[in-house]
C-alpha cells in the first residue's frame, strides 16, 4: 500500500471544539440543551446584517465568488489604511498560516513560537517539514525578548499571536514595536491577531506594514465578528510579500456568501461593540468566580479564560455529560487545566454551575 510521507506519521489530526450536534448524537441529549463553549465563538451570533445581506446572496450561489474579492478586499484596504493589494482573502484566517507555510518554508527551515502557542502553527511547519523553536513562555505570555534570541538565519517564520490562544495574554504595543522593529529581514513575523477586538486598547500592527515589509497581520471574523462558520479571514502584508501569498491561493478560496457577510459585517460596529461588552463584562464575572473558588486562572485579554481545575480532561468530560462543551487542554501540554469561552450572561451562570457540580462544591 502506498504510504504518506514519513513527516506525517507522528501528526496528530488537529482536534478543533466538539460539535453541538457530535455530543448530542453521542451523549443521547437534546440538542437545544447543550452549551457550547469551547472555540470561542460570538456569544451573540452574527451581526444581523450579515444575515439579512447572506439571505439576499443566497439566490446568487450559483455563480463563482469574485475570486480576486474586490469589494471586501477594498474595504479592508480602507479599514486600515493600506492598498488592496496588501490584503490576502482566506478561508478562516488559518488559510492564512498555510499560505505562509507555502510561500516561505522549505525543509529544515525553522519556525520560531512560544510555549503554548496556538496548534495551527506547529502543524503547518510539520507539514512542510521545518523545524519548530518552542520559546519557554513566561507567565503564560510571549517572552518577546527570547523569541527574539531564538532567531537564526535559518529562520523564516516567527508567530505572535495577540492575545494568545489559549492562555489570552497580551503583550504591550510597546514590547511589539520594539520587537517588530527588531526583526531580521531574513525572517518573517506574523502577527496573529484573531481576538484583537476585546484588548482594552487595540494595537493598530497593520501601520508597521508601511516601514516593516516583513511583517504580517492575521484578522479573521470567526471571533468577534461572529462568522465562524463561514470561514473567512485575511492577512494584511506587504506588497511583494502579499503577491508571494496570493500565488499559493486556490483560485475561490474566500466563498461568496463569506465575502458578502463579512463585507455586511465590517458595517455593523453597533454588533461589534455589543459583543465586546458582552465579553468584556462575561470575563469578568467568570474571573471573579473562579478567584472566589481559589482556581487558578490566567487573566484574559480575550475571550475565553483558561482555568486550572485539577485534570482537565476529566473535568471536560464530567462537564459534557452535563451538556457544556469546553476544551480541554493536554494538547497543549497543559493536563490540569480547561479553557472556557465567555458566553452570555446566563451562559455563563450555566457552565459554573455545573464546574461546581462536577468539582464538587455547593452551588
Ligand atoms: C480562532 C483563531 C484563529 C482564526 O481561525 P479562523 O481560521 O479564522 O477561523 C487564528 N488564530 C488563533 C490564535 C485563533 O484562536
Amino acid at each position: 500500500m502506498i504510504s504518506p510521507g514519513s513527516h506525517l506519521a507522528r501528526l496528530p489530526v488537529y482536534e478543533p471544539g466538539r460539535p453541538i450536534e457530535e455530543v448530542a448524537r453521542e451523549l443521547g441529549l437534546d440538542p437545544a440543551r447543550i452549551l457550547k463553549l469551547a472555540s470561542n465563538e460570538n456569544p451573540l451570533g452574527p451581526s444581523p446584517k450579515a444575515v439579512a445581506a447572506l439571505e439576499k446572496a443566497s439566490s446568487g450561489v450559483h455563480f463563482y465568488p469574485d475570486g480576486n474579492g474586490f469589494l471586501l478586499r477594498e474595504a479592508l484596504a480602507k479599514k486600515h489604511g493600506l492598498a488592496r493589494g496588501q490584503v490576502v482573502l482566506a478561508n478562516g484566517s488559518n488559510e492564512i498560516i498555510e499560505f505562509l507555510g507555502h510561500a516561505f518554508l522549505a525543509p529544515g527551515d525553522e519556525m520560531v513560537i512560544s510555549q503554548y502557542a496556538f496548534a495551527i502553527y506547529e502543524i503547518v511547519a510539520r507539514l512542510f517539514r521545518a523545524k519548530v523553536v518552542e520559546v519557554p513562555a513566561r507567565a503564560f505570555g510571549h517572552d518577546l525578548d527570547a523569541m527574539r534570541a531564538a532567531i537564526t538565519p535559518r529562520t523564516r517564520l516567527v508567530f505572535v499571536a495577540n492575545p494568545n490562544n489559549p492562555t489570552g495574554t497580551a503583550v504591550s504595543a510597546k514590547a511589539l514595536e520594539r520587537f517588530l522593529r527588531a526583526m531580521p529581514e531574513s525572517a518573517l513575523a506574523v502577527v496573529d491577531e484573531a481576538y484583537q477586538e476585546f484588548l482594552e486598547r487595540p494595537l493598530d500592527t497593520p501601520r508597521f506594514l508601511a516601514r516593516k515589509p516583513n511583517v504580517v497581520v492575521m484578522r479573521t471574523f470567526s471571533k468577534a465578528q461572529g462568522l465562524a462558520g463561514l470561514r473567512i479571514g485575511y492577512g494584511l502584508a506587504a506588497p511583494e510579500v502579499a503577491v508571494a501569498l496570493q500565488k499559493v491561493r486556490q483560485p475561490f478560496n474566500a466563498n461568496l456568501l463569506a465575502q458578502t457577510a463579512a463585507l455586511a459585517a465590517l458595517g455593523d460596529k453597533t454588533h461589534l461593540r455589543r459583543t465586546i461588552r458582552t465579553v468584556r463584562a462575561g470575563r469578568r464575572f467568570l474571573q471573579d468566580a473562579f478567584r472566589e473558588r481559589n482556581l487558578g486562572h490566567v487573566p484574559s485579554c480575550a475571550n475565553f479564560v483558561l482555568v486550572r481545575v485539577g485534570n482537565g480532561k476529566k473535568v471536560f468530560e464530567a462537564l459534557l455529560r452535563l451538556g457544556v462543551i469546553v476544551r480541554p487542554m493536554d494538547g497543549y501540554r497543559l493536563p490540569e487545566w480547561i479553557r472556557v469561552t465567555v458566553g452570555r450572561p446566563a451562559e455563563n451562570k450555566i457552565f459554573l454551575k455545573a464546574l461546581d457540580q462536577v468539582l464538587g462544591r455547593k452551588g
